[in-house]
């Protein structure tokens, strides 16, 4: 019965397509909430949640699946939680990891991905990894009142090809509205469910400014001098070496260092969800990054070292 008005449309071996399926959301914050929401409710199988950021309250005008209370907590665990209320048939596997050349693989059992982060040096990553291992992709941006997705096929135009048509801009310097996010991760969960159910999906870079009433089709060539589609791989081959990252306005660092998770956990008192352990100085993750409230990333790296280890 749960299935029922959706099976009058894509029948139910359609349903039973989705059951069998496998789709990573890669960033769990405007886009993929709606998405991983949306694809849990539609009866898809297995969902892989990558996020390494944790919840703020700037976050909730748009992020549909936190409320008030999981302000502080990590984003990955927390949709976890709340998707097991939805719909305990779906399986789900949470990484709260900040997803790089060395990890990547954490998402190679995914039919599809979903593309929910908002920095262009991850879609690069992620862009790299389906294009090599052949597994399709769907990009998806919002910013303002608009957005863009576009389905990205191990042989048509990847994003090196047309990343001249995207714009860098951040919603944290530009704003957004949720109408336009919850939109975009719509139109991106229509995409991943008809390829999961072997409909036929152009390949193109849709755009849909939804306070605007605007809807277009965009043509994407493949470029001749692509690095991506050459097979040059030049951000899964690229090492990261970074010992700080500034997160942008909220006065939080992201400070990383070799801890063993389980002896910290042992020593220090704070509250521990399988995942995290928050104290009121700072988040840790099982993979040795913190989040850190302070003032300097000197201060940042200090408390880091003082309270975790070096
Ligand atoms: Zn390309």
């Amino acid at each position: 019965m749960r299935y029922n008005r959706q099976e009058l449309i894509i029948g139910q071996e359609g349903q039973n397509k989705l059951k069998n399926a496998t789709i990573a959301i890669i960033g769990v914050g405007a886009l993929g909430t709606v998405t991983t929401e949306l694809l849990a409710r539609s009866g898809v199988g297995k969902l892989i949640l990558i996020d390494r950021d944790v919840i703020e309250l700037s976050n909730l005008q748009r992020q549909t699946l936190f409320d008030e209370a999981d302000v502080g907590r990590s984003k990955a665990v927390v949709a976890k939680e709340k998707i097991a209320q939805i719909n305990l048939d779906v399986k789900v596997k949470t990484h709260a990891i900040h997803l790089n050349s060395e990890n990547i693989s954490v998402i190679k059992e995914a039919n599809i991905l979903l593309d929910c982060t908002d920095n262009m040096k991850t879609r690069f990553l992620v862009n790299d990894y389906c294009r090599k291992n052949k597994i399709t992709w769907i990009y998806g941006a919002a910013i303002k009142t608009h957005g863009y997705a576009m389905p990205i096929f191990p042989d048509g135009p990847c994003l090196q090809c047309f990343t001249e048509n995207v714009s860098l801009e951040t919603c944290d310097t530009v704003g957004v509205l949720n109408v336009a996010t919850t939109s975009i991760g719509a139109l991106q969960t229509s995409l991943a469910l008809k390829i999961l159910l072997q409909k036929t999906v152009e390949p193109l870079l849709y755009h849909y400014d939804v306070w605007n009433q605007d809807f277009r089709k965009l043509t994407v060539k493949r470029k001749e001098k692509c690095p991506t589609c050459n097979e040059m791989y030049l951000f899964l081959d690229q090492k990261e070496d970074i010992r700080t990252v500034k997160f942008c306005g909220s006065g939080r660092y992201q400070v990383s260092g070799n801890i063993n998770f389980d002896e910290v956990n042992s020593r220090i008192q704070g509250t521990y969800d399988g995942e995290t352990i928050q104290t009121d100085k700072f988040l840790l993750f099982k993979d040795g990054r913190a989040l850190i409230k302070a003032s300097s990333e000197e201060e940042a790296v200090s408390i880091y070292s003082r309270f975790i280890g070096n």
